[in-house]
């Protein structure tokens, strides 16, 4: 029979009601799990519910959780078949995001799951995402971070919440979706990584000394010089369109080249949902390549910025960085199929 670990990190699945309005509630999430009559359910995998003392809203989630997420999941990496983490759906994507770098060499399904209603209330969301996630972690066939949400499995580093409360609350603008629950599960094989040979690797995330910059009409080159000063060493640059900025706006480009040529690195991630950078289209996005700005190419915001943290705090070359900014590690660049999976070049375990 196949096993299933489940952490229990927080989030609206497992809240309750409170005065102050809903909060996770320890033990809460049990005890709803143990009364429903689905969860008795012969063909369920065997499912080892796990807690974390420290239950949070996940917009209260920092690298120090994705650490201690990454340590539970290697600690028990042996004796289950898969995992599901249960969490808030404000930062899961960065969650997912960021788990799917940490864990190199991951073999088994890791999949983050949450609801938009909890798990005692009436037309909950919490038993559909809660079960899709478990026969899911079941699977031997998805090798990765993933995030299912609303009958769909998402790669975990193309994700986007983009519903604050509709129950279709992710999408994956740019990679199609692994798989899809109807009356069948049914998983794309083609588009899932390939398993990795050598055994399960954990990189801890360090502090994030990074910052984002959204490019508005108007923007100001002081407000941008305020955003690199230090300790900040990589900048996640939220551009027009194809990743354009202001580009007769002189003073910010003088202080985007001066941050560049100082080793900070800035990427180039569009405003837009869905598509992708290409610094070669127009004039004010051109000029970004020419002075040092790493492509973001079709990467989401939420993966920019945790790619980016991760390979920051494993590194302090940022001509590395920036060269693994733009390789495909974890399948996070859209139409990298497995065998243009950088991983093999690099200069250490990825
Ligand atoms: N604020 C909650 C959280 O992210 C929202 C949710 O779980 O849906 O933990």
């Amino acid at each position: 029979m196949t096993s299933v670990y489940v952490a229990y990190t927080g989030g609206t699945i497992g809240m309750k009601q409170t005065a102050q309005g809903f909060a996770p509630v320890p033990g809460y999430l049990e005890n709803a799990l143990k009364v429903q009559p689905e969860f008795q359910d012969k063909s369920l995998p065997e499912i080892h519910l796990h807690e974390y003392s420290e239950l949070i809203d996940s917009s209260n989630i920092t690298p120090e959780h994705w650490n201690i997420i990454a340590e539970d999941i290697s600690n028990n990496y042996e004796r289950y078949d898969g995992f599901v983490i249960l969490h808030g759906t404000d930062t899961m994507a960065y969650s997912a995001s960021a788990l799917s770098f940490m864990l190199e060499n991951l073999s088994k399904p890791v999949i983050f799951t949450g609801s938009q209603i909890p798990f005692s209330q009436l037309r909950s969301d919490a038993r559909d995402n809660f079960i899709g996630a478990v026969q899911l972690a079941a699977s031997s066939k998805i090798p990765e971070v993933c995030l299912y949400f609303h009958n769909t499995l998402y790669r975990g580093n193309c994700c986007s919440k983009t519903d604050s409360s509709g129950f279709s609350a992710y999408q994956s603008p740019n990679y199609p979706a692994l798989a899809s629950v109807g009356i069948d599960i049914k998983i794309n094989k083609a588009l899932t990584l390939t398993k990795p040979e050598n055994p399960l690797h954990i990189h801890r995330m360090g502090s994030v000394d990074i910052g984002t910059l959204h490019m508005f009409p108007g923007v100001s080159p002081q407000v941008l010089e305020n955003y690199l000063r230090q300790p900040v060493k990589g900048l996640v640059l939220m551009t027009y369109g194809a990743g354009n900025i202001p580009s007769n706006n002189k003073a910010l480009v003088a202080k985007i080249k001066d941050a560049c040529d100082r080793g900070i690195v800035i990427v180039n991630c569009s405003q837009c949902l869905k598509g992708s950078v290409d610094m070669s289209a127009y004039e004010t996005g051109s000029i970004l390549e020419r002075i040092g700005v790493v492509n973001g190419a079709d990467m989401q915001l939420e993966t920019c910025i945790t790619k980016l943290s991760w390979l920051l705090s494993i590194h302090e070359d940022p001509e590395l960085v920036r060269s693994l900014m733009s390789q495909n590690l974890r399948g996070e660049l859209r139409g990298a199929s497995n065998s243009t999976m950088k991983t093999s070049r690099l200069p250490m375990g990825y």
